[in-house]
């Protein structure tokens, strides 16, 4: 009988746990380590953000899918991993501080980002001047903060509100621009738009680059980049626009970046939702004496060390889509893989920059609810097809995958709207597509409009089913 552990019960860690129950949890073990004890559908957050959706609308309790799936869960955070122990092991501190030994024979981390508002001094909710969407309860504080602002607003006061990016190397572009333009339609609903100056500010080198590079793509019979499309998405809605600046400070009202030229610059506010530096959760990994083995499982920033080619500068990588993992296995411990935000990414997407002051200001590559759900399941496949058959038969690599961005740009169902972005493959592959973009320019397709609003809320119900394992949830594609 195996022994599989999954830490994480996000996107990637979540799916894969689906995958593992159904296909070996009445003859296996399978247990789940997670911090909470319910799943948080998060590209939803942007809706909790704004008050439009209740909070507990986007999560799923763990434990009753897990029953039902056969799988055992521990509600609590893995410290510890010890792979050169003889029954291999992971120490999960239970929520109530109780300390387990949880033994594995395969082992996925998938432990999403850590959100280090550390690197930026003053940034985050969490005693600094910012706000957050990345987890539900800083969407909730965030919510609440949003909603005073209104009140002022209603009162005749003018503010300054700034979304974007908290740091030269954040991520999850995307995700700031469906939180400020979901504000400017709640704005535009409540009667107080004109008393609101929006921007977006960002570390992109241009709007609609979301850290992969943008796209280009056909839209109403012409192709257009990404940059033009989302340009005219932020000037219809009077959303002004800032991008190549990476932040490094912010003080209560002043958000302080310097630029691609290495010019510093201030931009003041009155409410701010600024998305931080994603690094790994790094965990102390052991050997049988007590020594220090991290860095055989995790990079600096925390992150997995997979079967990607690391260590290329960006010339050769971005000529080498093979550079990317197809497998995501550990190369010093094979039976540990890593699965979404988790696994360390052998470089970023998008172009980068260093200023003349040396500063690297690059949109880190995203691993978007899509992309994690793959690999959670190539992940799991590959951990099924090892028990069973002893042989790996799944590999997908980023530089293979499609993906779906639609981002939300109001939520209601009558007038509501959501930018839809189908872009293949994520990581550019200029071998099979030699064109400008390395893309399928067949494949990839861009659109905005009520369909897309839709898309969006028909993609939470139907995830919000298939996470909860309901029949037939292997026919809802990740
Ligand atoms: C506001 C917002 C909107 C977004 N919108 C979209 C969108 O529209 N479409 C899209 O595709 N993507 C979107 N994303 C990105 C998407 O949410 C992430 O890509 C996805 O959540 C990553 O999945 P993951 O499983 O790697 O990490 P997570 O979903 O973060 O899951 C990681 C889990 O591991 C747990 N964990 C961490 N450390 C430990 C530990 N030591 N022990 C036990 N458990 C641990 C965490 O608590 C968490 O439950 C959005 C992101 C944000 C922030």
């Amino acid at each position: 009988m195996a022994n599989v552990v999954v830490i994480g019960a996000g996107f990637a860690g979540h799916t894969a746990a689906l995958y593992l129950g159904h296909h070996l949890g009445k003859k296996h073990n399978v247990t789940v380590i997670n911090k909470y004890d319910y799943f948080t559908y998060v590209p939803s957050l942007v809706w909790v953000g704004v008050g439009h959706m209740p909070p507990e609308k986007t999560g799923i309790p763990l434990a009753p899918v897990y029953r039902r799936m056969h799988i055992h869960f521990v509600h609590g955070k893995a410290v510890e991993l010890h792979p050169e122990a003889e029954e291999q092991f992971v120490v999960a501190e239970r929520a109530d501080g109780r300390r387990e030994r949880v033994p594995y024979d395969y082992l996925i981390i998938a432990t999403g980002p850590k959100l280090n508002y550390a690197a930026t001094p003053g940034l985050g909710p969490h005693g600094g001047y910012t706000y957050s969407i990345c987890t539900r309860q800083d969407a909730v504080h965030t919510r609440d903060a949003y909603l005073e602002l209104v009140q002022r607003m209603e009162k005749g006061e003018r503010v300054k509100i700034v979304v974007g990016t908290g740091h030269p190397g954040s991520t999850c572009q995307g995700a700031s621009v469906e939180y400020i333009s979901n504000i400017h339609k709640d704005l535009v609903k409540r009667g107080v738009r004109d008393k609101a100056d929006l921007v977006y500010l960002s570390n992109e080198p241009a709007l609609g680059d979301f850290g992969i590079r943008g796209t280009k793509a056909r839209a109403k019979g012409r192709l257009i980049t990404s940059q033009e499309f989302m340009e005219a998405i932020f000037r219809e809605f009077g959303i002004h626009w800032e991008v190549q600046k990476g932040v490094y400070k912010v003080e209560p009202g002043i958000i302080y970046w310097e630029d691609y030229e290495g010019n510093y610059g201030e931009t003041e506010f009155d409410f701010a939702m600024l998305v931080p530096q994603f690094l790994g959760n790094r965990m102390e990994v052991k050997g049988p004496a007590g020594e220090d083995l991290s860095d055989r499982v995790f990079n600096k920033g925390g992150f997995v060390l997979v079967d990607a080619i690391y260590g290329l500068p960006y010339e050769r990588l971005e000529k080498n889509p093979d550079a990317w993992p197809s497998v995501y296995q550990n190369p010093y411990y094979t039976n540990i893989f890593a699965a979404g935000i988790a696994f360390a990414p052998p470089g970023p997407i998008s172009v980068p920059h260093t200023t003349p002051n040396g500063t690297n200001i690059t949109a880190a590559p995203p691993r978007t609810g899509m992309t994690s759900g793959i690999i959670g399941r190539v992940v799991a496949l590959n951990v099924i097809d090892l028990v069973k058959k002893g042989r790996m038969t799944h590999s997908e690599r980023m530089s293979e995958m499609f993906t779906a961005c639609i981002a939300s740009m109001g939520d209601s169902l009558w007038d509501g709207s959501a930018a839809v972005v189908l872009t293949h493959p994520v990581v550019p592959d200029f071998r099979r597509y030699p064109n400008e973009e390395g893309r399928d320019l067949f494949v990839t397709h861009m659109e905005i409009g009520l369909s897309g609003a839709w898309m969006k809320r028909l993609i939470h119900t139907t995830f919000m089913y298939k996470y909860r394992g309901y029949p037939f949830w292997q026919i809802i594609p990740e």
